[in-house]
């Protein structure tokens, strides 16, 4: 079975399944799972609650390291940078600040910042 990539909306194929299933865009390579096996989300909100993400925890500074290393090894601290879905914790710009990063935070449950949304830069993938 195919469904429709909600990103590029071109059709893809079935990549996994277990309790749901999981489609995966030939084009952009997304992996989705369809809009209508998606939890509720006041449900999506409280499982997100749910995580410890206490950003004095160097347990949890290790954990997200990979990504901060790769962000200071790659960019200036001048750069422009958004933690997209940030969740509740702020970890990954509370450990960049330490090093001059400026990293703004976003995330539709927990900081909710619109604005930030709105502006243009220029965008990096890492894949
Ligand atoms: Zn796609």
């Amino acid at each position: 079975m195919k469904k429709q990539c909600p990103l590029c909306q071109t059709q893809a194929n079935e990549f996994f399944k277990d309790t749901q299933t999981y489609y995966k865009c030939s084009s952009c390579y997304g992996i989705f799972v369809d809009k209508d096996d998606l939890v509720d989300k006041q449900s999506e909100k409280e499982r997100y609650e749910l995580h410890s993400d206490d950003v004095g925890d160097e347990g949890y500074k290790k954990f997200v390291s990979p990504i901060t290393s790769s962000i200071m090894n790659d960019y200036k601290a001048s750069d422009v940078g958004l933690d997209f879905g940030a969740g509740t914790s702020t970890i990954i710009a509370s450990v960049l600040n330490e090093y001059d990063y400026d990293i703004k935070n976003y995330d539709p449950f927990f900081h909710d910042f619109h604005e930030l949304l709105e502006k243009k830069v220029r965008l990096y993938f890492f894949l």
